[in-house]
């Protein structure tokens, strides 16, 4: 199956008279004729449910529809990107552990990072996405145990380079972890850039309404975490699970850990309703990607010639810095989020948003009504002027998340919001 058809049809199969939508189990247990074959179950002897916070159908479909669009083997839904993340770490690296990271991510992961897994005893190294390979490999120490890096930054819109940040992982023999949110396997798919496990909140593009806090982590199944004695997780027996030693479930290991240990014991789960409008959206995700990158790049093309707007940050651009790499990686197109400054500073940027009327101001982005956010005052109110920067966000940065309504119509709204500027 091609891309297009995995989006549609993926993952559930329908048999001769069952249902032809993904159905919802609404349900938190599963009924068994004998105590050994449940038994059977929790040793992981048999494939099965037993209880929705390990697994439930619904679930498992789309996870696995999820990593089908990734090219990935195996994949686990959670209850938000955050969840989804912070699970992706945890799975590998306990306290005495380090991380480095690009340090053009997301406000909340940076925050996750830098305060709440710090407060777990493991510590980061924040490396900036342009950073020489020099730069990158003095980040190491010897008890590092991934890199983690996003795709496009939210909201700094950051191009990753993979193949950068993959040949220093590799050779450190850890694996890399990158947050495919902002650009979805529509647009880039992380694994056939040596990414060895790729995080998303689905609630942004692949949800793409707007309607369901959601995550999940998907792995290539590429890593060989035996290589070396930095994963005793997986390669040591699991006491907690009955001496389990996950490594020797091959390219499933890391997957069953994340559900038979984190899932079991964290709880993060997503609920079968939310995966069922995932998957409603995902059906969609390859129209709509598409869609949302051309109106972007209209937007883009139109804030550029405006004389209020100070800069223009859309890697679709051809003059923009960062297009040879958007198109190395990313040749059909980036997303629908553009970041610009108006000229004015902070009280420009808030006259604008104000004023605009088709567009809303909301915390969401990318879904398919146009949104836009001044993160300065809102969500990354928390960071320092020296945090700020360092994720790439500058005070006067207005992200605009490009839906996909007429472009026509997106920029007259933005047209008459400058005007009041
Ligand atoms: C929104 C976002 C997250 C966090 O996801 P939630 O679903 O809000 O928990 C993580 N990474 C990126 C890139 C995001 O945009």
């Amino acid at each position: 199956m091609k891309l297009d058809t995995i989006c549609v049809q993926g993952a559930y199969q329908p048999k001769n008279g069952e249902p032809r939508v993904m159905p919802i189990v609404q349900s938190t247990t599963y009924k068994y004729e004998s105590s050994d074959e449940m038994g059977q179950l929790f040793d992981l002897k048999k494939p099965g449910y037993f209880y929705s916070r390990l697994a439930n159908p619904t679930c498992d479909l789309v996870a696995q529809k999820i990593a089908m669009m990734e090219g990935g083997v195996g994949g686990m839904l959670t209850g938000s990107g955050q969840a989804a993340n912070f699970y992706a770490i945890f799975n590998i690296a306990n306290a005495g552990d380090h991380i480095v990271s690009s340090s053009a991510i997301y406000g909340g992961t940076f925050n996750l990072f830098n305060v709440t897994m710090r407060k777990l005893g493991i510590d980061f190294t924040f490396v900036k996405p342009n950073a020489t390979e020099a730069e990158i490999e003095a980040a190491f120490k010897p008890n590092t145990k991934a890199v983690f890096g996003e795709t496009i930054s939210n909201p700094s819109l950051d191009i990753f380079d993979f193949d950068k940040f993959a040949k220093a992982a590799h050779a450190h023999g850890v694996p890399l972890i990158v947050d495919n949110t902002f650009a979805t396997p529509i647009n880039c798919r992380p694994i056939e850039f040596g990414t060895d496990i790729v995080t998303h909140s689905t609630t942004k593009y692949m949800d793409g309404h707007a309607s369901t806090v959601g995550g999940v982590i998907v792995d290539s199944g590429n890593f060989d975490w035996t290589q070396n004695d930095k994963f005793p997780g997986l390669t040591t027996p699991d006491e907690s699970y009955h001496g389990i030693v996950y490594a020797d479930q091959g390219k499933m290991a890391y997957t069953t850990k994340l559900v038979a240990q984190l899932m079991r014991d964290l709880g993060s789960v997503q609920s079968p309703q939310s995966a069922f409008l995932i998957n409603i959206g995902l059906e969609t995700l390859h129209l709509r990607m598409p869609k949302h990158c051309q109106n972007a790049l209209a937007v883009a093309k139109y804030l550029k010639k405006n004389p209020k707007i100070g800069w223009v940050n859309c890697a679709m651009l051809e003059d923009d810095p960062q297009y040879a790499l958007a198109k190395k990686y990313m040749p059909h197109g980036t997303c629908g989020v553009v970041s610009f400054g108006i000229k004015g500073g902070r009280a420009a940027a808030t006259t604008f948003m104000d004023s605009l009327k088709l567009a809303a101001i909301v915390t969401h982005v990318a879904d398919a009504r146009t949104c836009c956010l001044h993160p300065a005052s809102t969500t990354h109110r928390q960071l320092t002027d020296k945090q700020l920067e360092e994720c790439g966000v500058s005070p006067d940065l207005v992200r605009f998340s490009v839906g996909i309504e007429d472009a026509e119509d997106i920029i007259a709204d933005i047209q008459q919001a400058l005007d009041r500027c």
